[in-house]
């Protein structure tokens, strides 16, 4: 085992984890030896994929304020959201996009040189930044770069695949890492962690997110003995390609694309009279399925039946400007130019808004882990996140947990040689050697399509009592798994077979989540709870865990600001 010492361990180069990693550089006037580990090549994080925008006041000149950015992102979390935090995130935001600016990031602009924005759902002012709708993409090669004229003390991991977070006397003490390049185990030490490694869309079937994005950081946080919350609450993107899930961007109906069902209606005027196509993601996903239930949908494969996101009224010219990547993606992929014909679309999983559970600035209640960006919970997004929000909170809490976690590495010594790495890697050596007969890609398959099943846009007790049983039977099956390659260097094999039991893992916590939990609330719609129930559960779900599974507890959302009331757009 080779180990390596460093100050600051950042695990994940998303937007939080390179936001975090230029915050602790400049905090420390490149003082600070930074680790940055990626399991992928440094920019090929899930955020470069990020294409419609990024929330913040700008223009309190022309009708926007911090109070109407708190209200939207409170009322769009159906009052889960922890009014403080949001009320802290309003406010920091126009600052994150000035940086951004100064550091050279080609915003789109306005005729007459402002930065220009754009509508997004749920938000009463259009107050989406962006640059065309490659926004994530700009965003970390903008942090990268001035991350790099700021240190020179930064050590890339890339292609580092992490197996655990070792916490050993309630202090973050190392993590255990397979070298995927040289084929070598690794042990990285540091006096702090920042956790940034994003979500865990891969859970379903059907998602817009990378394969890559397992829930890693998740489920290795989670065992460590940190407490994830609120993962119940998915959200699911009304808008995603068929037959692949592809994201088709909400700036697609920021700029004015409309939804249409077989009867070429505008059918959301019946849902969200006033919001129409810009109602938030947890209403327009369950409009469309409401449609499609109704036969008012278009047949598409396996079940995939669809709707119409419909473009051509926007013209060629605002089409190039504007939505370039949009069209790029649905003629490679579909054969469909959207100037032309409207694009057949569907709900798709596309975040977790639950994650490691962080007081305000991003602490966990270990003294030296922080979490920042997807993985995280803050309590931001409640039950249901506002698009453009995401890329937000990666800047936000990035910068925070980076400032945070320098400032606590200036004082800290180096914790004491963990203990507990012998036995990861007696872990990892077993599964190399094991011999059993299942087959963890056909455990992953059946575990995505029990989501889907189980865990869609809206729930049932029956189903989820249903999934939850088929997961702890998959989590059996999963002990018997055998690897086809016995090597170490670039063993996707065996990061597959690790990945697979993450993936059970945070299904299990957000399954029993949504099952316990009887009511309907944001993106957690059950048939079978209908309405919302703020007497029993205006509270947070606390996810601990247990050789049995996960134990369940409760934790209070602050409404300090705003008093709930009946969610109406
Ligand atoms: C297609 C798409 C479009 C989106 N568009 C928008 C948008 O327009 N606006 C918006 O606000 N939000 C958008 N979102 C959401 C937003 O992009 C994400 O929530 C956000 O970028 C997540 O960033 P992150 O830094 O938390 O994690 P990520 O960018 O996902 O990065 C995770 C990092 O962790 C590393 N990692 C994970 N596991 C391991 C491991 N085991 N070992 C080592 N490294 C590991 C990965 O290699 C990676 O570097 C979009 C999401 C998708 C999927």
């Amino acid at each position: 085992m080779e180990v390596y010492n460093h100050d600051l361990i950042i695990l994940g180069t998303g937007l939080a984890g390179l936001r975090a990693a230029l915050e602790a550089a400049q905090q420390s006037k490149g003082e600070l030896d930074i680790a940055l580990v990626s399991k992928l090549q440094l920019m090929r994080a899930h955020s470069v994929a990020a294409e419609g925008g990024t929330a913040a006041v700008m223009r309190q000149d022309m009708g926007d304020s911090f109070e109407l950015h708190a209200w939207d992102t409170v009322k769009g979390s159906d009052f889960l959201a922890d009014q403080d935090v949001v009320d802290f995130f309003v406010h920091e935001m126009p600052k994150e996009i000035l940086h951004l600016d100064h550091w050279g990031i080609p915003w789109s602009r306005t005729e007459d040189g402002h930065i220009a924005q754009r509508p997004f759902g749920g938000h009463t002012y259009p107050r989406a930044v962006f640059a065309a709708d490659k926004t994530g993409h700009l965003e970390m090669q903008t942090l990268y770069d001035t991350l790099m004229k700021h240190t020179k003390k930064i050590n890339r991991y890339d292609e580092g695949f992490v197996t655990s977070i070792l916490i050993e006397n309630n202090r973050f003490a190392g993590l255990t890492m397979i070298d995927m390049i040289n084929g070598k185990l690794v042990l990285i030490r540091g006096k702090a962690l920042i956790l940034a490694t994003g979500g865990a869309g891969q859970i379903f079937g059907f998602t817009t997110y990378s394969e890559t994005v397992t829930g890693d950081g998740l489920a290795m946080a989670y065992r460590a003995g940190l407490t994830l919350k609120d993962m119940e609450f998915i959200q699911f993107h009304p808008t995603g390609l068929i037959p692949s899930g592809i994201l088709m961007t909400e700036a697609c109906r920021g700029e004015g694309g409309t939804l249409l069902n077989n009867k070429d209606e505008r059918f959301m005027g019946a849902y969200a009279p006033s919001k129409m196509e810009l109602a938030p993601r947890d209403m327009v996903s369950r409009s469309e399925m409401t449609e499609i239930e109704a036969g008012r949908g278009f047949p598409g494969p396996e079940g995939l039946d669809y709707i119409h996101l419909d473009l051509r009224h926007l013209g060629r010219k605002q089409i190039l400007e504007r939505l370039p990547l949009i069209r790029e993606v649905t003629i490679k992929h579909i054969g469909l130019d959207p100037i032309e014909k409207p694009i057949p679309i569907r709900p798709v999983a596309h975040y977790t808004m639950g994650g490691v559970h962080t007081d305000i600035k991003g602490h966990t209640p270990v003294e030296n882990i922080w979490a920042a960006g997807e993985v995280s919970c803050v309590s931001l997004h409640g039950a249901n996140r506002l698009g453009s929000n995401s890329t937000a909170e990666c800047l936000v809490w990035g910068r925070v947990a980076g400032g945070e976690a320098a400032r606590y590495c200036a004082n800290a010594s180096m914790p004491e040689m963990p203990k507990t790495a012998e036995q990861e890697w007696a872990k990892i050596e077993a599964l190399i050697a094991s011999t059993g007969t299942e087959d963890h890609y056909q455990i992953r398959k059946e575990l995505r399509k029990n989501l889907d099943a189980t865990m869609g846009v809206f729930r049932t007790g029956e189903q989820m009592e249903a999934g939850l049983k088929k997961i702890r039977e998959l989590k059996e099956r999963y002990k018997k798994i055998s690897l086809k390659d016995k090597s170490l260097r670039y063993n996707t094999d065996l990061e597959r077979a690790i990945e697979t039991g993450f993936m059970i893992d945070v299904a299990e916590v957000a399954t029993l989540g949504a099952l316990t939990r009887t009511e309907s609330r944001g993106g957690h719609a059950r048939r079978d709870f209908n309405v919302r129930d703020d007497e029993n559960w205006l509270k947070h779900t606390m996810a601990d865990y247990t050789e049995a599974g996960p134990k369940l507890s409760y934790s209070k959302v602050d409404i300090s600001m705003w008093k709930p009331v009946e969610r109406k757009y």
